[in-house]
């Protein structure tokens, strides 16, 4: 049994920026999918916004135990259908991956409720990135601090909900520090926000970043069945009580009614 991961790509700027798509020239999903499917235990594919569904219908998101977003320039452009589909499953247990500037992406601001907001700086500065928590799964192998020369600058404060784990933080040569690996769980779902990855720097190449993109997905994964009833909220009926009880008091139901969404 492999890890069944699609690496989901915004797919425009490798399409309208010479300096990307000469980094990219397959677009930088692909360049991800190739370095996780590089391991036997993962099978990656691909999905873009410009495909049907944005390549995430439903029946595919059901075969699919991570999922890793790069989005930028249009995150508006994601359907609000497909961006519910995509909650869903993680609650029931589908891992997600967000990457760099997918801070803003629906789905992630969906999943975390805040802005997800952040100062950032386009100036090509070095990267500091420190292992904060060695013993995560997400740092195996991961030195205690390596560096990107060439980053964009991501800031604090990163207004996003106190994460489960920091795993990685980030210190830029003018000075800021982010919060750059962050873990959460919703619903059955692992997720992990994962910072560099600028899309004119040649970070995916990086293979230290491809091991923390490799060990995310190892970490992100939930083996367990989908947790198909994690929107049920049945209404139980006094007479199905585990244990014998008497109705008492003013009430609002109806006995076997809905209860308000
Ligand atoms: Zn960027």
């Amino acid at each position: 049994m492999t890890i069944r991961t699609v690496v989901w790509g915004e797919n425009i700027h490798e399409h309208t920026n010479a300096v990307v798509g000469g980094l990219y020239p397959q677009g930088m999903h692909t360049t991800i999918a190739d370095a996780l499917s590089r391991h036997p235990d993962i099978s990656a594919s691909t999905a873009t916004l410009q495909e049907p569904e944005h390549g995430l219908s439903q029946a595919r998101l059901d075969e699919t135990d991570v999922l890793l977003w790069w989005g930028h320039k249009d995150h508006g452009a994601v359907s609000d259908a497909v961006v519910e589909r995509v909650a869903k499953r993680v609650y029931e247990g589908m891992g997600l991956i967000v990457l760099h500037s997918g801070h803003f992406a629906k789905v992630f601001k969906r999943l975390m409720g805040t802005p997800c907001a952040l100062k950032w700086r386009e100036a090509g500065e070095r990267e500091r990135i420190w292992t904060v928590n060695p013993g995560h799964p997400i740092a195996a192998g991961i030195p205690e601090q390596f560096v990107l020369e060439n980053e964009e600058m991501y800031g604090e404060f990163f207004s996003v909900p106190e994460p489960l784990e920091t795993v990685f933080i980030s210190w830029f040569a003018g000075g800021e520090v982010f919060r750059s690996g962050l873990t959460w769980r919703r619903g059955a779902g692992n997720i992990f926000y994962f910072r560099p990855g600028h899309e004119t720097y040649p970070t995916y190449h990086n293979p230290t970043i491809q091991q923390v993109l490799i060990n995310a997905v190892r970490w992100a994964h939930n083996p367990q069945a989908a947790l198909k009833n994690v929107e049920d909220a049945p209404n139980v009926p006094v007479e199905q009580a585990l244990e014998p009880i008497t109705e008492r008091g003013p009430k609002l139901h109806a006995a076997g009614e809905a209860g308000y969404r």
